[in-house]
């Protein structure tokens, strides 16, 4: 079970990096027929919808994070943060739970979420 924000900042990240992809010159070479300003805005326009769906402490969270990092979202991976690769302290709870919960690293300050 996946907390709702955690779901709603991974689409965010998933969106800004789309975001970014779309402005790289690969993308166009690929043959992708891309309207790169108008997709770029609409992109934006998501992005903030989605934004304003997290709680104001949530939120304010989020853009502290965003100011000093691209990604805002890291997972952890047989216990280390891959956004800064430090150790994070084992989280409690059952292996299924916890992604249950919204939870920041503790050296980054990145959100995370378990994928082992
Ligand atoms: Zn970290």
């Amino acid at each position: 079970m996946l907390h709702a924000e955690l779901e709603i900042l991974l689409e965010i990240q998933d969106l800004q990096t789309l975001r970014r992809d779309i402005a790289e010159a690969e993308y166009a070479a690929a043959g992708i027929p891309v309207d790169v300003d108008a997709f770029t805005a609409r992109l934006g326009e998501r992005i903030a919808e989605r934004e304003d769906q997290l709680s104001p402490r949530t939120n304010t969270r989020y853009r502290r994070i965003a100011s000093r990092h691209e990604r805002v979202v890291a997972p952890v991976l047989n216990g280390v943060c891959y956004g800064c690769f430090v150790h994070v302290p084992t989280s409690k709870g059952h292996d299924r739970e916890r992604n249950g919960e919204l939870r920041t690293c503790e050296s980054c300050g990145r959100f995370i979420y378990y994928t082992d």
